[in-house]
């Protein structure tokens, strides 16, 4: 019986896991993708991972039948390169998915994370039985991917699909890292969240203790703000209410353009649903559109944090299948 193993490499962390055909995770590992590092220092650190996970199973590498990547970023999925990531800047130009293949000996093949991350929910989650639907993964970055007809779309093949992040919702806008001013990821990602803390400490605007104290520390994460957010920070839950309204105005653009009304959100940020959701779900219930707010459905992940990996397993699958 062949394993495969998935990969999930986002702007800050990069998820490995070991599975079987079912699903089933036979061994997880977790470390930082550290772009700063640059992609060689990122790629041994995978290929030992790999390695670790294959150890930890049990398992000799000749079980091993291929490794399915997701990546931030648009890529060139032919020539298994990096083109261009806003969040993982050092890996542009880099041919990830050759250089793996070549230090483990098997296939591998490399999709966009959150078109991954889409494969995984309609694998195993929310997406099971639903044709036409967009997913969006809020992180370090905020990613998305478009499912027609049960498939993801790939458009004309250029590198990209789905990126969601990157629409403006307000031109005039805070900068993101792709370049543009305005975007989805501006107001929606983790990233974000932190900017604005900063911005708000600029203006000299009042904060709470945890979220000074954080400050001081260097230590400002989207998992603080949340909890200042619950613990009432005015700054915090207004941020949170951006991020709510963010999504709301690029999912009904796009909802109505398509013609489709559900969504499915994950990423590691998607723990604050509590904090974002009731800012989305009011938009789409109060502003006049063409929509039904009775037939939009906006999921939050049931998978956690393991969609992503077990997309990118099914990726892995897919090509042993087709050998
Ligand atoms: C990138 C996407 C990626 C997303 C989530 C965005 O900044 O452009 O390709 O899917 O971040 O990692
Ligand atoms: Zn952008």
């Amino acid at each position: 019986d062949k394993c495969v193993i998935g990969v999930d490499i986002g702007g800050t962390h990069m998820r490995c896991a070991l599975m079987d055909r079912k699903g089933t995770v036979l061994a997880f590992r977790k470390d930082r993708s550290r772009s700063d590092e640059g992609p060689e220092a990122l790629t041994r650190r995978l290929v030992q991972q790999c390695r670790d996970l294959l150890a930890d199973g049990g398992l000799s590498n000749a079980r091993l039948g291929a490794v399915g990547l997701g990546v931030a970023g648009k890529l060139d999925t032919a020539s298994g390169t990096i083109l261009f990531s806003p969040n993982l800047p050092s890996l542009a130009g880099f041919p990830l998915a050759v250089r793996v293949q070549e230090a483990l000996q098997v296939p591998v093949a490399m999709e966009n994370d959150a078109n991954v991350f889409g494969l995984g929910e309609a694998w195993l989650g929310k997406a099971r039985n639903v044709s036409n639907w967009i997913g969006v993964t809020l992180g370090t970055g905020v990613g998305g991917c478009f499912f027609a007809n049960g498939r993801l779309w790939q458009g004309d093949r250029l590198g990209f699909s789905g990126e969601i992040g990157h629409m403006i919702v307000d031109p005039q806008g805070p900068e993101c890292a792709c370049g543009q001013k305005g975007c989805l990821e501006a107001h929606a990602s983790a990233t974000a969240l932190v900017q604005g803390v900063r911005q708000a400490q600029k203006e000299a605007v009042p904060l709470s203790d945890l979220l000074q104290e954080a400050l001081r520390r260097d230590q400002l994460t989207a998992h603080t703000i949340y909890r200042a957010a619950r613990g009432g920070d005015p700054v915090a839950r207004r941020l949170f209410a951006r991020m709510g309204w963010a999504l709301a105005v690029a999912l009904s653009n796009l909802f109505t353009f398509l013609g489709i009304s559900t969504a499915v959100i994950g990423g590691g940020v998607s723990a604050s649903w509590d904090q974002f959701a009731p800012a989305m779900l009011d938009y789409f219930q109060q502003v006049p559109s063409m929509l039904d707010p009775q037939s939009i459905h906006v999921h939050r992940t049931e998978l956690e944090d393991r969609a992503s990996i077990y997309g990118a397993a099914s990726l892995a699958w897919q090509t042993v299948d087709r050998r």
